[in-house]
């Protein structure tokens, strides 16, 4: 890579004097004799221009290969002079560091085209490495950008390849900041599963060693704190399923058995199976397309799990007197989003709507419904019994069948969550 690069410099420094020589050559030629018709022509120093003229042409588009290839690279690539001034940047490094793009910054001190800390510090400390033989890169990470979201890691190398590049460095950034971000997402992850088990662990704990003490003498209560044991330690079994459906998604170790399926034969188990808890809330179950739900092609426990989760989210955030709607409808071809028209083969899918009349999602909120523990409001998620692992676990079934997921809300109006699975071909 880094003969490459040297190689790129050597060319790019020698390019304006190629060109030069070039039509030096041509006004050679045009010069002798040999050039006009009807002059005799000395053809072997005729013959000899002219293929310098080719030689010449053949560098030039080895140049702009070269060039090509550097400008072409995901990684930014910036070259110092001994100076401390910018040699070259190809586009990447333009992006990555917010410089003025195309040639304008050639021959300027980086400090004049970037204000990074971190980078000019990186720069300050290789250009001052007097005893720095070239051979041990330095690799570091520098954080740019306004708010110092992105990441690089940047790999500095001299370059020694010609006297006249003498204390020359070459930067090599690569953008590490997704990599960061899923780092943090799996420490936030290990933190609130953490959390979430002692809670009930540390009730649990509490309310048998009272009984031990002594409330167990006295029947009412015991039964009373038995229940809360109770209580605590379902919410512990719902947590730990949860997070192992999750994981089995994830690993990709759940089998999705995808057949043609009658979806409104599943929207009504689903009604079945949660009709008591809507009594219950004081919510109205509607199902206005009756049986003409389209066949749709999933696996039917994983779907049916998916619009439970749905329809038990807007049962537990409507208050009472308020309905939940569920609608399924066949959506065309050119109407699908490219991801399922085109790449399942697909003539269209099925898009499940599940829309209630509840308290809705504050807007800033809506992005981040699916990610796991996330609750709009934790402590009246965890009365309703939640664990914020419900909408994460939908997205996952609905990927896993290569479908999608949207959710739209108003607050204090209500929400709708649509889902869509490919169509039963
Ligand atoms: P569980 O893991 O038991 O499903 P949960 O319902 O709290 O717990 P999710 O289903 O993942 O978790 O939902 C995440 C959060 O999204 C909820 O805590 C709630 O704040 C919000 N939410 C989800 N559905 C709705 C809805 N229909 N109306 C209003 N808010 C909702
Ligand atoms: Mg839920």
């Amino acid at each position: 890579m880094l003969g490459w690069v040297a190689a790129a410099l050597v060319a790019v420094a020698a390019g304006w004097r190629l060109s030069r020589w070039r039509s030096w050559a041509r006004v050679i030629a045009a010069e002798l004799p040999g050039a006009t018709p009807d002059s005799t022509a000395p053809d072997e120093i005729l013959r000899g221009v002219r293929g310098l003229c080719d030689r010449l042409d053949e560098r030039e588009s080895e140049l702009g290969r070269l060039a090509g290839v550097v400008e072409g690279m995901v990684e930014g690539m910036l070259v110092i002079d001994g100076e401390g001034n910018v040699v070259l940047a190809n586009r990447r490094a333009d992006e990555l560091l917010d410089l003025p793009s195309g040639e304008t910054h050639t021959g300027r001190s980086l400090a004049e085209l970037n204000r990074d800390p971190d980078l000019l510090d990186l720069v300050r400390t290789v250009r001052q490495e007097e005893e720095w033989e070239g051979g041990q890169p330095i690799v570091q990470e520098v954080s740019v950008g306004k708010g110092g979201e992105t990441v690089l890691r940047v790999t500095a190398s001299r370059l020694s390849a010609r006297e006249d590049m003498e204390r020359w460095f070459v930067l090599v950034f690569h953008d590490i900041s997704a990599i960061r971000q899923l780092e943090q997402m799996r420490r936030d992850f290990v933190a609130n599963v953490s959390h979430e088990l002692r809670t009930p662990l540390a009730a649990i704990g509490g309310y048998t060693e009272t009984l031990l003490d002594g409330a167990l003498d006295d029947p009412a209560t015991a039964r009373r704190f038995l229940e809360t044991i109770e209580r605590h330690s379902n919410r512990l079994g719902r947590l730990v399923d949860d997070l192992l459906t999750l994981s089995d998604l994830e690993l990709g170790r759940t089998e999705i058995r995808a057949s043609a399926q009658d979806g409104s034969r599943i929207v009504d188990a689903c009604f079945e199976t949660l009709q008591a808890k809507a009594e219950i809330a004081g919510v109205a179950l509607e199902n206005p397309v009756g049986t003409s739900v389209p066949r749709v092609q999933a696996d039917p426990d994983r779907l049916e799990q998916a619009l439970l989760n749905l329809i038990d989210n807007a049962i537990k955030y409507t208050p009472s007197g308020g309905s939940v709607r569920v609608t399924a409808r066949l959506v065309r071809r050119s109407e699908a989003p490219e991801e399922i028209a085109s790449s399942e083969g697909q003539p269209a899918f099925v898009e499940f709507v599940v829309a209630d009349t509840g308290v809705g999602v504050p807007a800033p909120d809506l992005a981040r419904l699916t990610e796991r523990f996330y609750r709009v409001d934790k402590a009246r998620s965890r009365e309703l019994g939640g664990t914020g692992l419900g909408l994460a676990i939908v997205k996952h079934i609905v990927q896993a069948h290569g479908g999608s997921m949207s959710i739209e809300s108003e607050l204090q109006k209500g929400t709708a969550v649509r889902l869509r699975f490919p169509a039963a071909p």
